[in-house]
């Protein structure tokens, strides 16, 4: 049985949610090249296409060790002729000839500068490259109709593409700490996103708010992000309403998996440097997301802000595919009862969905 003489290829189950998948792996060279081909087709429009080479790649993030040789795949699920054409290329030459090509064409370079102005998605960029724009000074010279949140994403374009460090989320949550202290005692901030997964660095800090006691939350944002623009805290910021439970029933919620409907803001925050006398001017810009969750949804909240996204999607394909249920951040519904199943901590979603519980730092799918 192939699957028993393939080293790697015997324990890998086929979602991501039911492996441990760590930041750090073996395999980088692969998953790089894997990930800028999902990268090419999202700009593409090749949702489909895209997501088989995340899944590829993240097959080969959670392998114990090293993949030395093509055979070695056996039997792992989900990476499909096209991936393994890439893989065997990269593991005989080192690179792959149409990864490198992906990488130098104009049309791919130009779409990862547009993509990375804050508030710009794959539809703008790819209709502004489709106009003939190509670089950040065409946007300006040509007036290019932006909106606020692009002029920011536009103003602060260095700060905001230079990775956001451990030390600078810690200190943005305790500037949101302690203004939610000023309001809502007892109400807390967790830190979320690829921070609670382990990595050293970020491009934004994903916070999510709660208090004990349910309905107390509601009002906090709105106070709490005054009172930091007052303060000079805020450079951008971009708020949203609750609209959860505005409408009957589990229906999936909007068209992309990720949306959900808490009170949230976008925000760009102005960081004081913490770097000594070598920085080179005393402030950066930081992207910050500020989320509330009513406490009762709080642990499908955290679950769902934590990431990674590929992870997310498994988890609710999952639910969906093999437990008839629906998952998304504000709840857990089972199909087959008609009923919500409530949780107090991320573990019981797991254990609701049948799934062994897989702690944040093994969550880098
Ligand atoms: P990075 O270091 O690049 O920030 P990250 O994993 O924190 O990595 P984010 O884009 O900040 O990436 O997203 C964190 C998680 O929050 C994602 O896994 C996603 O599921 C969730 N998320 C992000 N944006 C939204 C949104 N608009 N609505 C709902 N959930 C979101
Ligand atoms: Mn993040
Ligand atoms: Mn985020």
């Amino acid at each position: 049985r192939v699957a028993e003489l393939a080293p790697h290829g015997r324990q890998m189950a086929p979602y991501a949610c039911q492996r441990r998948t760590p930041l750090l792996h073996s395999n980088q060279p692969l998953t790089e090249a894997l990930e800028t081909l999902a990268e090419e087709a999202g700009f593409s429009g090749s949702e489909g296409r895209s997501l088989a080479f995340t899944r590829a790649a993240s097959v080969l993030k959670a392998l114990p060790g090293r993949l030395g040789a093509l055979e070695e795949l056996g039997s792992l699920p989900g990476i499909g002729e096209h991936s393994r054409r890439v893989i065997q290329d990269v593991l005989e030459d080192g690179v792959c000839a149409e990864v490198e090509r992906v990488k130098l064409s104009e049309r791919y370079r130009t779409m990862k500068l547009f993509t990375k102005i804050f508030g710009v998605g794959v539809r703008t960029a790819s209709r502004w490259y489709q106009e003939g724009l190509r670089t950040l000074l065409d946007l300006q010279e040509r007036n290019t109709k932006l909106t606020r949140q692009q002029q920011a994403g536009l103003r602060h374009y260095g700060d905001l593409n230079t990775p956001v460090e451990r030390s600078e989320a810690e200190s943005t949550s305790r500037a949101v700490q302690e203004a939610v202290k000023r309001f809502l005692p007892g109400a807390s901030v967790t830190l979320a996103g690829g921070f609670r997964r382990g990595k050293p660095r970020g491009h934004d800090v994903d916070l999510l708010l709660t208090h004990p006691e349910e309905g107390r939350e509601v009002g906090l944002l709105s106070r709490v992000v005054s009172w930091l623009d007052s303060q000079g805290l805020i450079l951008y910021q971009h708020s949203q309403e609750n609209s959860y439970g505005l409408r009957e029933g589990p229906e999936p919620l909007g068209g992309r998996d990720v949306m959900d409907r808490f009170e949230r803001c976008f925000s760009i925050f102005r960081l004081e440097a913490q770097g000594g006398p070598g920085a080179p001017r005393g402030w950066k810009a930081v992207r910050v997301d500020l989320v509330v969750a009513p406490v009762s949804q709080f642990p499908f909240a955290l679950l769902g802000w934590t990431g990674s996204r590929h992870f997310e999607r498994e988890l609710r394909r999952f639910a969906s595919r093999e437990r008839k249920m629906v998952l998304n951040s504000h709840a857990l519904y089972d199909t087959r009862q008609n009923l919500f199943l409530p949780a107090t901590s991320e573990e019981e979603i797991f254990q609701h969905l049948g799934l062994e519980y897989v702690p944040p730092a093994q969550r880098n799918a």
